[in-house]
């Protein structure tokens, strides 16, 4: 540590939980970060002097937490009431027509609030999911990406993409549709628009065709060619019901995973939403291949067609990360409460003994950052990504728990996040989001989620 002074300096923890390679939990803790990366982490004592010093007492600090699955501009249509009922297949026909709606504006917006709310649970990663890219809608995945800059929120926004509609035997109307070439073009053009490589990097993008009914077999080959020429990572949603079953098994004469491997994305550069329906020779191809899985607990809980088998998929070490899904089946988007969720899940699977606290929040950042092919998020040391959240464990949620705040975190609250910090700056700062414009994009916001609910009900 040099004698000048660093950025920010979060100082005096309850605990710094820190998921480096050896675990460290250090009381009294402090994490130094300067220029954008952690520059020091270490116990009472040791503290270097800072321009900004943020007191953590009352509180754990953790990695940021990572979201690995997520469709933003759904917020425009949360909790939206005639989707309730009947399976996602319904679910899905009940919102492709309103969603057909989307344009930059509304890409741009909901990104934007999407964004705040996850900065409030804790997330400072974010990937998301953008399938819907009506005729004539600009560009949707230029615009969130300008909301998450002018945030300056880390971001992996995935070309999404359909192709197979209606007339095609695929769910979507023609309306929500590309042709592959199109989807194609427009995949290298963003690389290489927005992509950064680098490590610390602020924006990443992937391919992510959207999901086996929904495009064709030669989309998705195509696609993870693509990939792999341009290196960047590839997302899909995957054995996400059981009616995705009998789809790819009248469609394609095999199971959704053994579609995934004919099409050419068995690989560690591909990471999956979901993955509930694995069998257990799936699950060691899983394993066999390197490819992650993005947990989604609410979604899977709302949706209710049955919950991811974390737990085996864990043993067999595949990379599970947690995901929150878009905000119209998970219409709370809360990595806190998603991790919680898991905690609970596997529990309620495997017994009281299938996973701890700790556990959940390594899936959190490390599996998270692991879905993301990255090493420099999801733990706190020397050299890693300046991201960062201050817990809040004091006050009427936590009164007597006094045995273990890491356990405490994810099993009291609700909790939302009290500091969240991303490459060294605060985006949330005392439970409040620090971007002056909050009040106005909500106002946006309700009139576009407004003008859709008329036109839909019209
Ligand atoms: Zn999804």
């Amino acid at each position: 540590m040099t004698t000048e002074h660093v950025g920010l300096l979060i100082a005096n923890a309850d605990l710094v939980v820190t998921m480096d390679d050896d675990r460290r939990e250090i009381p009294g803790g402090w994490v130094a970060v300067n220029d954008g990366f952690v520059v020091g982490v270490g116990g009472p004592g040791e503290e270097p002097a800072a321009h900004d010093v943020v007191a953590a007492n009352g509180c754990v600090v953790t990695p940021g937490l990572v979201n690995t699955h997520h469709h933003m501009y759904q917020n425009l249509t949360r909790s939206f009431a005639p989707a309730l009922s009947g399976n996602l297949f319904h679910w899905l026909r009940t919102l492709y027509p309103v969603w057909s709606r989307l344009d930059e504006e509304a890409a741009y917006v909901s990104a934007w609030i999407g964004l705040c709310e996850l900065a409030l649970g804790g997330c400072t990663t974010t990937t998301d999911h953008l399938y819907v890219h009506p005729r004539n809608s600009g560009d949707l995945i230029s615009a969130e990406i300008r909301a998450a800059t002018e945030l300056g929120f880390r971001f992996h926004p995935t070309r999404g993409s359909m192709s197979l509609s209606q007339k095609d035997g695929g769910l979507p109307p023609d309306s929500v549709v590309q042709s592959d070439d199109e989807i194609l073009a427009d995949s290298e053009r963003l690389v290489g628009l927005h992509h950064d490589p680098r490590p610390g990097a602020m924006t990443r993008v992937a391919l992510a065709p959207c999901s086996p009914f929904s495009v064709t077999p030669d989309l998705m080959r195509e696609t993870a060619v693509l990939a792999e020429r341009l290196d960047v990572r590839l997302h899909t949603h995957l054995a996400e019901d059981a009616d995705e079953d009998s789809f790819c098994l009248e469609t394609f004469g095999c199971r959704p995973i053994e579609h995934f491997e004919e099409v050419g994305w068995a690989s560690d550069r591909a990471w999956v939403a979901h993955c509930i329906f694995p069998d257990e020779t799936e699950i060691g191809k899983l394993s066999q291949w390197g490819t992650g899985i993005a947990h989604c607990p609410s979604s899977n809980q709302l949706i209710g067609a049955g919950l991811a088998p974390v737990r085996e998929l864990r043993d067999a070490g595949i990379p599970v990360g947690i995901g929150c899904d878009g905000s119209a089946s998970t219409d709370c988007a809360s990595l806190w409460l998603e991790t919680r969720g898991a905690l609970l899940l596997a529990r309620l699977r495997g017994g009281a003994d299938a996973m701890m606290a700790r556990e959940a929040l390594e899936m959190a950042t490390l599996g998270g950052a692991a879905c993301l092919g990255r090493d420099d998020i999801g733990s706190l040391s020397v050299g890693k990504a300046g991201d960062l959240v201050v817990w809040p464990v004091n006050g009427v949620a936590f009164a007597g728990a006094l045995t273990d705040p890491v356990e405490a975190l994810l099993r009291c609250g609700p909790v939302v996040a009290k500091h969240t910090v991303v490459r060294g700056q605060l985006l949330v700062k005392d439970g409040v989001l620090t971007h002056p414009g909050v009040d106005e994009m909500l106002g946006r916001h309700r009139g576009i989620a407004r003008e859709w609910l008329d036109a839909a009900t019209a």
